[in-house]
């Protein structure tokens, strides 16, 4: 139905508690980009909050896939969102409930070309999230907090800091080039398990970098040759600044851009374009 049309109770329990999760997904000239990750990444979220969808994922996969075709649209952004249902308000998990599963299609733009032209700034945050940042949680309050804060800082993006740690962007993930090596943070309770991070990982390997998953500390973030962040709507987008220091040359770097092209190559072969 038009977007318009749509509504979802006010005792549900994504709008009282932010009781859900989601999934972001975008397509390339019509054809949904890495649907498997994505779908089974939600299924790992859900999981993790104990939330029994009542479908399958192929099933999700087909009303995906039915969607896009029938939003029309050349370039879609695809939201799934999964809360625990509607339901009086009370903490404990509602009986007999089903989840509200909601999805929109939307026409997706592109971010300006002059963004991975010029590169982007970006500023440091104590990261005050809970332990479990490996669940694409609705409660986005401190991802929305840190965002908020980088762009009244003049800034695209902000980074979580824990104990001294940087562990990824309010959304998306963190990537740092030392020398011919790239760096980032290894997954676990502290960052989201980014699909376009380990697209990234595998390119930079079978391009011949040394790719390692590792600890970072912010001290050694701004020691980095380059620094970039990934995300299913950004790709991979240089940084140029962090906390007002120049990083590198401050311009994008080169093993950015090359990791971008190699990116966006593997993008015409799974779209069978070109
Ligand atoms: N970390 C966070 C907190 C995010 O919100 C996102 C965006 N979904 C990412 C990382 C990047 O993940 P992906 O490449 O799957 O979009």
């Amino acid at each position: 139905m038009p977007l318009a049309s749509a509504s979802v109770s006010v005792e549900d329990r994504g709008f009282q508690f932010g009781d859900g999760v989601y999934e972001l997904i975008r397509t390339y000239h019509g054809a949904v980009f890495h649907l498997d990750e994505h779908i089974k990444r939600l299924y790992e979220s859900l999981k993790q909050v104990e939330i029994a969808l009542h479908k399958t994922p192929a099933e999700l996969k087909q009303v995906v896939v039915s969607g896009v075709k029938r939003s029309g649209y050349a370039e879609t952004k695809i939201y799934i969102q999964v809360t625990r249902g509607k339901a009086p308000r009370l903490h404990s998990f509602p009986k007999g409930v089903r989840p509200t599963l909601v999805m929109t299609f939307r026409k997706f733009d592109s971010l300006p070309k002059t963004l991975f032209e010029k590169g982007v700034s970006v500023i440091s945050t104590n990261d005050i999230r809970w332990g479990l940042c490996n669940v694409k949680s609705l409660n986005l309050l401190p991802n929305i907090l840190a965002r908020e804060h980088a762009v009244r800082a003049g800034a695209y993006e902000a980074i979580f800091v824990r104990n001294d740690l940087v562990w990824e962007g309010a959304g998306s993930n963190l990537f740092a080039v030392f020398g011919k090596k790239i760096v980032t943070p290894p997954i676990g309770h502290y960052m989201l398990s980014g699909i376009t991070r380990e697209i990234v990982l595998a390119l930079g390997r079978t391009s011949g970098l040394k790719v390692s998953e590792e600890k970072m500390t912010i001290a050694s973030l701004y020691q980095a040759d380059e620094i970039f962040l990934t995300g299913t709507t950004i790709e991979i987008l240089p940084v140029i600044r962090l906390d007002k220091r120049k990083i590198g040359t401050g311009k994008p770097g080169t093993i950015t851009s090359i990791l971008h092209k190699d990116f966006q190559n593997t993008i015409v072969g799974q779209c069978r374009l070109g």
